[in-house]
């Protein structure tokens, strides 16, 4: 399709699930009234998660389904891959920014989303080729639970029992012994997971305990930073690349060539707006971005704000592809605040970090305001604590901030539930 008829037909479904949610959500139902008759999205109140969460059973279009059966549903591990009433798969957000929303997916909504995966997530075709050539088999580090991603896998496998030995999720929690053992017997021709997770992994190909030799790297969740996709690529040799999904929208994005995040515009729409929703404009870092989810009809995210700071470019990408495409800053990782009033961009402080020599891995923890605790992961913690904690020192002071900087006692730490990892955590 020409982009004209991808945007013709993004715009149809809006109507259509404005009209479904208007009809079904009591929630929309309300936030609607005075809605002229001839709309257009911006005409459409933003809506957020905490409003969405306090009226969750208004918020959904299905009347049968409540807030009460679900938690009680993803309250039961044995339920994972399985369909809510037969009807709904039930996934949860990490929790690592606040609560954790409960997310339905009917089925048609689910196959939009394998469908896009399938036709889009290759950058270079010879890898989907390559793929399909050498075995298929797919190895996945991604938190074991209700999440999208390990959450998809287990309802695949629950569908279609017999793709066992070519599909496989490991707990991102496992001791890395025990993964590095089933990787090695499993032998990967796609690898998936968090970066964070899966640059420990890199760390064990190169010191000789692993050795896979994935055809594709699909990293997901956290922003994919350049030096760990070097790191990726060095160590498996496989093309490493990443997209843009969030369980409110699913995969939002998939990367070229060029490394610029398409959108799948037909089924998603991100609006890049300021703190107060007013757009920006192309080029321009966002503060947030307003989501709305074409697909999901069972529970509407329409100008649904989600805080990715993104910069939106509907410029022409030389890899063919005519969808808009974006960048995004930082993700999962928090902005420092201080007394002063200074806000610290999370890869500022990466940007210092990363000079230190033998630093192998670090977490910067606001405990108060002004009072930060440094983890870190080194062969030689002692000295190299003190070169960080110096660069760290002089970085915030030409920053006009005085801060008390103790050293963590514990190694950086993933998030004990979603298993993410964060290098910057500020205050709640
Ligand atoms: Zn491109």
């Amino acid at each position: 399709m020409t982009p004209a008829g991808r945007q013709k037909l993004a715009e149809e479904r809006l109507r259509k699930l404005v009209a479904y949610a208007r009809q079904n959500s009591p929630y929309y139902s309300n936030l609607y009234k005075g809605l002229p008759e001839k709309w257009e999205l911006s005409d459409l109140p933003p809506v957020n998660k905490p409003d969405l969460m306090a009226s969750f059973d208004q918020w959904l279009t299905d009347r049968s389904v409540s807030e009460e059966e679900t938690a009680l549903f993803i309250g039961d591990k044995s339920n994972m891959g399985k369909c809510m009433n037969g009807r709904y798969l039930v996934f949860t957000t990490s929790g690592s920014t606040g609560f954790p929303l409960t997310v339905l997916y009917d089925k048609t909504c689910m196959n939009i989303s394998s469908a896009l995966s399938v036709i889009r997530s290759y950058a270079r075709k010879e890898d989907l080729a390559a793929f399909i050539m050498n075995g298929k088999r797919t190895a996945s580090v991604f938190a074991e639970g209700f999440y999208l991603g390990s959450g998809s896998i287990a309802y695949q496998l629950r569908r279609m029992p017999w793709k066992k030995g070519l599909m496989k999720n490991l707990d991102v929690r496992m001791p890395i012994t025990d993964m590095v053992e089933q990787l090695n017997r499993f032998l990967p021709v796609m690898l998936g997971g968090y970066p964070s997770g899966l640059e420990l992994l890199a760390e064990e190909q190169e010191a000789g305990r692993l050795h896979i030799a994935p055809t594709v790297i699909m990293t997901g969740g956290e922003l994919l930073r350049d030096d760990v996709r070097e790191k990726l690529t060095k160590a498996f040799g496989g093309f490493v690349q990443t997209n843009y999904s969030c369980t409110e929208g699913g995969i939002m994005c998939h990367e070229c060539v060029n490394r610029h995040l398409h959108l799948n515009e037909e089924w998603i729409m991100i609006e890049a707006v300021d703190e107060e929703n007013r757009p920006v404009p192309d080029g321009t870092m966002s503060a947030k971005i307003l989501l709305t989810n074409l697909a999901n009809k069972v529970q509407p995210f329409i100008r649904y704000e989600v805080t990715d700071r993104i910069v939106m470019h509907h410029e022409t990408c030389g890899c063919g592809c005519q969808a808009p495409w974006l960048e995004i800053e930082g993700r999962r990782d928090d902005i420092l605040q201080f007394e002063e009033g200074v806000r610290i961009q999370p890869l500022a402080v990466y940007a210092q970090l990363k000079e230190v020599p033998g630093l192998k891995r670090f977490q910067l923890v606001q405990k108060e305001r002004n009072l930060l605790e440094l983890r870190i992961l080194a062969g030689d913690p002692r000295t190299v604590y003190q070169k960080a904690e110096r660069i760290l020192q002089d970085f915030f002071m030409t920053n006009g901030v005085r801060v008390a900087i103790i050293a963590g006692e514990e190694l950086p730490q993933i998030h004990p539930k979603s298993g993410k990892f964060k290098h910057v955590v500020g205050l709640k």
